[in-house]
């Protein structure tokens, strides 16, 4: 029994714009941005006759979407009509799918922080096509762009399974890290290319009795944060309203809201009353269809492997923390990177602490993902495979780096080019520890006086005359053996 007297219940609806070549429908580009209505056409501005078709790719890239979050794909499907008024929904109707979704019956789960994990049901996945964009720029004029009319969308809805603002946040970054790594879709938030509407209400309990709270649907949340704050401050304003109205659950009233950013709070965009009739329809134009098992095997080649069993492999595989396994897996082409790179070097632990300390640091610094920088995996396997054999110290790695960046050379050739080598030459090494002994004559006595860190000084002395260059385990080596002269 919960201490609370409430507790949250969210479910998400998440539209998400897919990387298909071409518009849902029609032959226009899908891309974002670019001049006003530049990419339009009969059949995505709905001219009276123009005849959408079903394009394969669509149909596969949403069964990939669906195959990464384990739901069952549709054998049969078809769109319908859903019919309302709005200024960008040119035709005044969208085409969507309505009772035979192409994915069902999937489920996403939820790595939370603290170690616990939580699985949020989806009831489906369907097909839908986007609507044009308003824009509202000089006073008493706005415009239309459709340039997104008829673009790639599906839709995700999940089970109200969601019970924290924090979940709710993470339910949004989990499907967009897994959409990014099945290339369904950019998942850029700030453009929209992925929108979240939340329906929350509550669950209260008050002396023996349980109450629900009316749902509010808090549409176009656009960052992690909005998702948060907004269930936040949803929650506590339905809580306010129990306690002063009492307003109870009555089945078909529901309110849309949006979120200010600038106020922190939700506000009534309108109240649904009763379902509004949106007069749907099977969509005549495109007759219903069937889902081949070939393209979804096809499909299923294309999910590979999920960022989470990724995790849980690297961590088995190349003994690295929670934290490195994390920060290399934030891409799909970082982790692939990684692996190459693995695989090619003897001691595979040490390429991913090059790629985690000295790579990392790269992209950061120039703002730039793994594939700009110009660089394969064999390069950094090549340097790294240099000091395990003993060829450069870890020292000398970092400045073959270096050179590595500016000239896109591999370590064998700069190592060469650059006479680049650690002097494991024991005589030479004898005799430089010779001068830095006679040298400093203070340093010999305190370390036999049993001063230990004047050993560590005179080992650094060798490291400094040999500019780096000695090998470290061999110099120690010696330098023990003329201190016992
Ligand atoms: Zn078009
Ligand atoms: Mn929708």
């Amino acid at each position: 029994m919960s201490a609370e007297r409430y507790e949250i219940i969210i479910g998400c609806e998440i539209h998400c714009q897919l990387l298909t070549k071409t518009k849902a429908f029609c032959g226009c580009e899908n891309r974002y941005g670019g001049m006003p209505n530049t990419r339009v056409c009969p059949v995505c501005l709905g001219l009276p006759g123009a005849m959408p078709r079903v394009s394969r790719g669509y149909v596969e890239l949403g069964a990939v979407a669906g195959l990464a979050l384990n739901c069952e794909i549709a054998r049969f499907t078809k769109f319908d009509r859903k019919h309302y008024f709005y200024p960008d929904l040119v035709k005044g109707y969208q085409v969507t799918q309505y009772d035979l979704p192409l994915c069902y019956d999937g489920y996403v789960d939820l790595f939370r922080e603290d170690g616990t994990t939580h699985r949020v049901r989806l009831e489906r996945i369907h097909l839908e096509e986007d609507v044009g964009k308003s824009l509202h720029l000089e006073g008493a004029y706005s415009y239309i762009d459709f340039n997104r009319s008829g673009t790639s969308l599906i839709e995700i809805v999940t089970r109200p399974d969601i019970t924290s603002p924090d979940d709710a946040a993470l339910l949004l970054q989990t499907l967009q890290e897994i959409l990014r790594y099945v290339n369904v879709t950019d998942g850029n938030l700030e453009e929209g290319s992925m929108r979240c509407d939340a329906n929350v209400n509550l669950k209260i309990w008050e002396k023996g009795t349980e109450y629900r709270t009316p749902i509010s649907e808090i549409k176009n949340l656009n960052s992690f944060r909005a998702i948060r704050e907004a269930c936040t401050y949803e929650a506590q304003r339905q809580l306010r309203e129990f306690d002063e109205k009492r307003q109870l659950y009555v089945s078909g009233f529901k309110r849309t809201m949006g979120w200010d950013e600038a106020k922190k709070e939700t506000v009534i965009q309108r109240t649904k009353e009763a379902f509004i009739d949106y007069r749907i329809l099977t969509e005549p134009d495109m007759k219903p269809f069937s889902v081949s098992e070939e393209l979804i095997e096809h499909a299923r080649s294309l999910v590979g492997e999920l960022p989470q069993p990724k995790r849980e492999r690297l961590k088995r595989e190349y003994g690295l923390s929670d934290f490195d396994v994390q920060t290399l897996t934030s891409s799909r082409q970082l982790a692939l990177w990684f692996e190459e790179a693995a695989a090619l070097a003897k001691e595979p632990k040490r390429a991913a602490n090059w790629i985690l300390a000295e790579v990392l640091a790269v992209l950061n610094d120039r703002g730039i993902t793994i594939d700009e920088l110009g660089l394969s995996p064999a390069h950094i396997a090549g340097l790294v495979n240099a000091v395990s054999n003993g060829v450069i110290t870890g020292k000398q790695a970092k400045d073959v780096f270096a050179l590595m960046l500016k000239t896109g050379k591999t370590a064998e050739t700069i190592i060469e080019e650059e006479h680049i080598a650690q002097v494991a030459d024991t005589g030479a090494i004898e005799a430089m520890i010779r001068d830095i002994l006679a040298e400093n004559p203070q340093a010999v006595e305190d370390y036999m006086k049993g001063k230990s860190n004047a050993l560590g000084w005179l080992m650094g002395q060798v490291m400094k005359k040999s500019k780096g260059q000695a090998n470290p385990s061999i110099a120690a080596e010696l330098l023990k053996r003329e201190l016992l002269k």
